[in-house]
């Protein structure tokens, strides 16, 4: 099956259409205020002590800024950014060539940081705390450790499952933030402003429309205006206003919730096959034959947020909105309030 847009946009590779787009500075970074002010003081700190910046954790779903957060604080920082992620870091000796290229202050930029090897998060370990390796060389009998110390440096952690992190780890952090999905309005600034910067023209109400279906990400956001661009040039005078956005993003498929075809495909298996739920991921997953993975990362936390679908400890519920969305009557299950006092005759209110 072909890849939704949303998949793809969450999904491709990093292109010169990002790099181009992406804010070179913390004051064109839209949103985000408190991880911003919090990390913008951390960087003050640090310089005002002559000290390395402590360590980063920046967590939440793809496209929301994480790379773009690391490259800025390099930036403030005055040092140079080291990018790598958590499955390039395959032997030990891969993650010691990394740490012996860095210098002092430095920052090291681990994406995916959920997907490092358990072995090789060992080794990080007394990396991030005391700037060393150690590194068993050799096996068997003259198997032996040696120690390398390192400059110090500030290791920034990108993770879109904070969740999978191991304690250990997360405690080695100074500072852990979370990201969480832009308001309509912020991605409506995000999306003037790249369309500034790309010189295509766009009324206000065109982009609040594009910002709508955006998902909450910025990614998103950018990767849409591109597409309603391409539409407006096409099919209209080449403006990007409410009526083009809308015409251009119906004929890929999302509509003005910001829905794709697999969220209304997940919402339809959830309530035709399995009564609305509970159900678990993996069965949904097979039903509508996507990877449980793209399913957990790219659609089940936009569906929560938006409150058509919820998470519990025997698995996924449809929400009324769910049942509205596809047209299907709400049973009373389904309805919040709905406990099992009222079920058993218990006074309600
Ligand atoms: P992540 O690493 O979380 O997947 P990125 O940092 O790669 O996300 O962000 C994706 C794109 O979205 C960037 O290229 C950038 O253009 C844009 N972007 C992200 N956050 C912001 C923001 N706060 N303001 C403006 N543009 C942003």
């Amino acid at each position: 099956m072909s890849e939704t847009f949303y998949q793809q946009a969450t999904h491709a590779p990093e292109s010169s259409f990002d790099v181009t787009l992406r804010p070179p500075a913390f004051s064109e970074f839209i949103g985000q205020e408190k991880v911003k002010e919090r990390i913008l003081l951390m960087i003050e700190a640090a310089g005002q002590r002559g000290d390395v910046l402590d360590h980063v954790l920046l967590s939440g779903p793809p496209g929301l800024g994480k790379t773009t957060l690391a490259n800025l604080i390099a930036r403030a920082a005055g040092t140079q950014l080291h990018t790598t992620s958590g499955p390039q870091i395959e032997k030990a000796g891969d993650l010691a060539g990394i740490l012996t290229n860095i210098q002092k202050g430095d920052v090291l930029f681990i994406d995916e940081i959920h997907r490092l090897h358990p072995a090789i998060e060992e080794y990080l370990y007394p990396a991030m705390e005391d700037y060393r390796l150690d590194i068993i060389i050799d096996s068997g009998p003259s198997a032996r450790s040696i120690q390398i110390n390192l400059p110090r440096f500030t290791l920034v952690g990108a993770t879109t499952r904070s969740g999978m992190l191991t304690a250990p780890l997360r405690s080695r952090f100074g500072l852990a933030n979370r990201l969480d999905y832009y308001t309509r309005e912020e991605l409506a600034v995000i999306i003037e402003r790249s369309a500034g910067l790309l010189e295509i023209p766009i009324r206000p109400e065109g982009a609040l429309e594009i910002a709508s279906r955006s998902r909450g990400t910025p990614r998103v956001a950018n990767a849409l205006l591109r597409w309603v661009r391409d539409f407006a040039q096409v099919r209209g005078n080449g403006t990007i206003d409410r009526e083009n956005a809308d015409a251009a993003l119906a004929m890929i498929d999302i509509d003005a919730q910001g829905l794709d075809d697999m969220d209304k495909r997940l919402l339809e298996a959830l309530i035709h096959k399995f009564g609305g739920g509970p159900v678990g991921l993996n069965s949904l997953a097979v039903a509508v034959g996507e990877d449980s993975a793209t399913l957990e990362e790219v659609h089940e936390p936009y569906l929560i947020m938006q409150g058509y679908l919820a998470r519990s400890p025997r698995g996924r519920l449809a929400m009324p909105a769910a049942y509205e969305k596809i047209g299907a009557p709400v049973p009373p299950s389904a309805r919040p309030g709905d406990t099992t006092d009222d079920l058993f005759g218990g006074t309600a209110g």
